[in-house]
């Protein structure tokens, strides 16, 4: 079965030609050019990937991936416009996974598409996968089988990407990693972002597993570094 991948684009130029070279790379395309069609195209064909545009008529692209990240674990690949730093930090917020800004050369966009959807099928994978295996901290606990994590024995909602970054953490307990390692272990090596997109995540992190946020004693960041698991 060929992987799905919606477009969510209002210029018509750039649909068409993502919609010919995601077509060429073998994909199951389709294509909306508003967000609330494109958000009914999601619900109806559950896309592995959805490549969204910010600026749409209708529902913009924010509105968009704020009500498909309740709904699903869908992949959200943004396309920002240039110089737009704010959206893509409102975007990574509001839960898409990587974000291309415009202009960007076709090759740069598949390599990213390729890699999102590889990640989703590894999830996949790692979820059927029936060798039991938890990393436990005191009263965390991440279950690497089940891709759940829970703190004192109460499930907590994490996205893939947290669950991904978390787990990398706690199973190098005491190891400081720097924002590029974190980001090529979890973005993939042709990832060409920001390492704010780490801080942010680690930040979402810190709001979910820290009994205080502000004073983190769980990942602590190492000044000049990175972040280290400390237990
Ligand atoms: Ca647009």
């Amino acid at each position: 079965m060929p992987n799905k991948v919606l477009v969510v684009e209002d210029e018509a130029n750039l649909l068409v030609a993502l919609e010919y070279n995601l077509k060429s790379e073998g994909y199951n395309v389709f294509t909306a050019e508003d967000g609330e069609t494109g958000l009914a195209l999601a619900r109806q064909e559950k896309p592995d990937l959805v490549i969204l545009d910010v600026m749409l008529p209708n529902l913009d692209g924010f509105e968009v991936c704020r009500i498909l990240r309740r709904e699903s674990d869908v992949r959200i690949l943004m396309l920002t416009a240039r110089g737009e730093e704010i959206d893509r930090v409102v975007g990574l917020e509001l839960g898409a996974d990587d974000y291309v800004t415009k202009p960007f050369s076709n090759r740069e966009l598949m390599a990213r598409v390729r890699n999102m959807i590889r990640r989703s099928d590894s999830d996949d994978g790692a979820s059927a996968s029936t060798d039991a295996e938890t990393l436990a901290s005191g009263d965390l606990i991440v279950d690497l089988t089940g891709h759940t994590v829970k703190l004192q024995d109460k499930p907590l909602d994490v996205k893939p990407r947290e669950f991904s970054l978390l787990a990398l953490l706690v199973a190098n307990k005491g190891r400081a990693f720097t924002r590029d390692q974190i980001l090529e272990r979890l973005w993939g090596h042709d990832y060409i972002g920001d390492t704010r997109t780490v801080d942010v995540h680690i930040r979402w992190l810190r709001e979910k597993i820290e009994p205080d946020p502000a004073s983190p004693q769980r990942i602590t960041t190492i000044r000049g570094v990175g972040y280290r698991f400390d237990g």
